[in-house]
C-alpha cells in the first residue's frame, strides 16, 4: 500500500499543514502514512466554524436525520477502502476492520431513527409544563486507538442528531481512517458542523480547555479522563467519560466447558485484548478449571496471530510500542512472581509489536497483571471455591465497566451477575454492544453513558417551558 495521506477537514475544507506526523503500521513498525498536525490557530478555525454552524443546524431535526442516513450511505460506499486503512494503521484483521466500519454505518442508521425526548407534565397549580431536550452547542470528541472508528459512530451520530456541532480528534496512533470517515461526515453536513483535526496529545488538551465546546465526549484511559474532567471544570463543560476496565468473567461450576470456551476466549482476546470492556480476569471453579483451561489453551494455540492484512490472520499486533512495552512488562512481572504462562508467554520472532496470546495461572489477586488493566493479549486466570468469594474478588477493584457470569442455568447466573459492581453485566456473553442499549462505567471506569436514548440525552440540556393553566375556553 502506498503511503497514506489524508487531509484534515476543517470548516468544510480539506486542510494540509507543513508540520507532519508519521503513522506506523504496528505489524511492521514501518511508516504507513502521515498526517498534517493541527495547531492552535487551526483549532480556533474549527471551533469558530462549529459555533457559527450551530444556530442553523440545531433547528431542523428532519434535515439532520437525512444527513445521518446520507453519512451512513457514504461510509458504506467506501467501506472496504476505509477498512484497509484501519487495518494498516491499527493492526486488526481486515475482516474485523470491515466489521468495525459496518458498525459505524449501523450506528448512524440507528440514531437517524431516534428522537430527543420531550415530556409534558402538569404542575400542581395547573400550569402546563413541557420538558424538552435542547442541544448544547459545540461538542469536542476525543477518541483512543483501539476502536478508532466505532467510537466516531458512538459520539458523532447521537451528537449530530441531537443538534450539536462537533470537532473530533482521533488518537495520534490511528488518525488516518478517522480522517477518511471525517471527510465523509463533513461532506453530508453544512460547513463547520463537523470538523476532524489531528495531532498529538497536546491537541486534546487544547480542545478541552478551549472556550467554544459546551461538552467533551472522551474515550480513553482513566489518567487522561481525570485530566479532561479537570479541564472541563473551567466553564462547567459537560463531560461523558468512557474509560478503562478490569472486567471479571466468573464461570460457575455447572457451565459446560465446550459451550463456553469459544466466547470466553474471544471475550478476552478479541482485538488482541485491547477492548475496554473485554475479559481482563477470568475466575474458574477450582475443581473444573482444568477442563476449561485445556480448551482455552488449545484455542490459543490454533489462533493465527499476524499482519491484519493477511487473510488468515485472526489476531493482529498490539497497536503501539508504549502499549507493547506495558503489556510485556506486566507479563514478565507476573512470571517473576511465580505466575505460569500455560500458553504463549513470549514475543513473536518477527518485526512489529506481537506478543503471543498468553494465559497465566498461579497469580495472587494483588499481582499487577490481575489488579491493573493490562489491555493486551495476556489473560490471568484465577480459581475460587465459593461463588461468594469469586464475587468479592471480582468487585475488589476501583473499575466497574462490565462483567459476566457463565452457567447452564441462566437464572442462577443472572442472580450472581447482579452482584457485580459494573455498568453492564451479562450472562454467557461478554462483548455485545448495541446503538439502542446504554453503555457506561461505574467507579473510575467512567461518567455518564453512551448509546440509546440515554446516551442521546447526554448531548442535550433540559429546557422547561411553562405555560399558564389553560382557561376552559382556550
Ligand atoms: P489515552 O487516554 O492515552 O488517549 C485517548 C485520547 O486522549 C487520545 O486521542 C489522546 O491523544 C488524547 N489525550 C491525551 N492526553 C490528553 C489530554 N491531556 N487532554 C485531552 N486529550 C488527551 O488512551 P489510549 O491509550 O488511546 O486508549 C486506551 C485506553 O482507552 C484504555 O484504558 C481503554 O480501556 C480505554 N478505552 C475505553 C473505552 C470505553 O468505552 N470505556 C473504549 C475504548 C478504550
Amino acid at each position: 500500500m502506498p503511503r497514506i495521506d489524508v487531509p484534515m477537514t476543517i470548516a468544510g475544507e480539506d486542510v494540509e499543514t507543513a508540520d507532519r506526523m508519521v503513522v506506523l503500521n504496528p505489524a511492521t513498525a514501518e511508516p504507513v502514512g502521515e498526517i498534517g498536525v493541527c495547531d492552535q490557530a487551526l483549532l480556533d478555525t474549527a471551533m469558530e466554524a462549529a459555533q457559527s454552524a450551530f444556530a442553523h443546524w440545531s433547528l431542523d431535526l428532519e434535515a439532520r436525520r437525512g444527513s445521518l442516513v446520507a453519512i451512513a450511505d457514504g461510509i458504506e460506499a467506501n467501506l472496504a477502502q476505509i477498512a484497509d486503512v484501519l487495518t494498516a494503521e491499527q493492526g486488526k484483521p481486515k475482516r474485523v476492520a470491515m466489521f468495525e466500519v459496518a458498525e459505524v454505518v449501523r450506528w448512524f442508521r440507528a440514531f437517524a431513527t431516534m428522537t430527543p425526548t420531550e415530556e409534558r407534565v402538569t404542575a400542581e397549580d395547573g400550569a402546563r409544563i413541557f420538558v424538552s431536550r435542547r442541544p448544547l452547542g459545540v461538542v469536542a470528541a476525543i477518541t483512543p486507538w483501539n476502536f478508532p472508528l466505532l467510537l466516531v459512530g458512538w459520539k458523532a451520530a447521537p451528537a449530530l442528531l441531537a443538534g450539536n456541532t462537533m470537532v473530533l480528534k482521533p488518537s495520534p496512533f490511528t488518525p488516518l481512517s478517522t480522517l477518511m470517515v471525517g471527510r465523509v461526515i463533513a461532506a453530508h453536513v453544512p460547513p463547520g458542523v463537523f470538523s476532524v483535526v489531528a495531532g498529538g496529545d497536546q491537541l486534546g488538551a487544547w480542545m478541552t480547555k478551549h472556550p467554544a465546546p459546551r461538552k467533551i465526549s472522551f474515550t480513553g484511559s482513566v489518567r487522561t479522563g481525570s485530566a479532561v474532567m479537570r479541564a472541563a471544570a473551567d466553564g462547567i463543560k459537560r463531560v461523558t467519560l468512557e474509560l478503562g476496565g478490569n472486567d471479571a468473567a466468573i464461570v460457575l461450576d455447572d457451565a459446560d466447558p465446550d459451550m463456553v470456551e469459544s466466547a470466553l476466549f474471544w471475550g478476552a482476546f478479541a482485538n488482541t485484548g485491547q477492548i475496554c470492556a473485554g475479559i481482563k480476569r477470568l475466575f474458574l471453579p477450582e475443581h473444573r478449571a482444568d477442563a476449561i483451561l485445556e480448551r482455552l489453551v488449545a484455542r490459543a494455540e490454533r489462533t493465527v496471530m499476524g499482519d491484519g492484512a493477511e487473510p488468515s490472520t485472526q489476531l493482529g499486533p498490539i497497536q503501539n510500542r508504549p502499549q507493547f512495552e506495558r503489556v510485556v512488562g506486566l507479563a514478565e512481572d507476573a512470571y517473576r512472581r511465580g505466575g505460569t504462562p500455560i500458553t504463549g508467554g513470549h514475543r513473536l520472532d518477527r518485526p512489529g509489536y506481537f506478543y503471543a496470546p498468553t494465559i497465566v495461572t498461579g497469580l495472587d489477586d494483588d499481582a499487577p497483571l490481575v489488579a491493573e488493566e493490562q489491555f493486551g493479549p495476556v489473560l490471568p486466570v484465577l480459581t475460587y471455591r465459593k461463588v461468594d468469594d469469586a464475587v468479592r474478588r471480582a468487585n475488589a477493584t476501583s473499575y466497574g465497566l462490565s462483567g459476566s457470569v457463565w452457567s447452564s442455568d441462566v437464572s442462577r447466573a443472572a442472580a450472581v451477575a447482579e452482584r457485580l459492581q459494573a455498568g453492564t453485566v451479562r450472562v454467557n456473553d461478554h462483548l455485545t454492544f448495541s446503538p439502542h442499549v446504554p453503555f457506561g462505567g461505574w467507579g473510575v471506569s467512567g461518567l455518564g453513558v453512551e448509546n440509546g436514548p440515554w446516551g442521546l440525552d447526554e448531548f442535550s440540556d433540559i429546557q422547561v417551558l411553562r405555560l399558564p393553566r389553560q382557561a376552559a375556553s382556550t
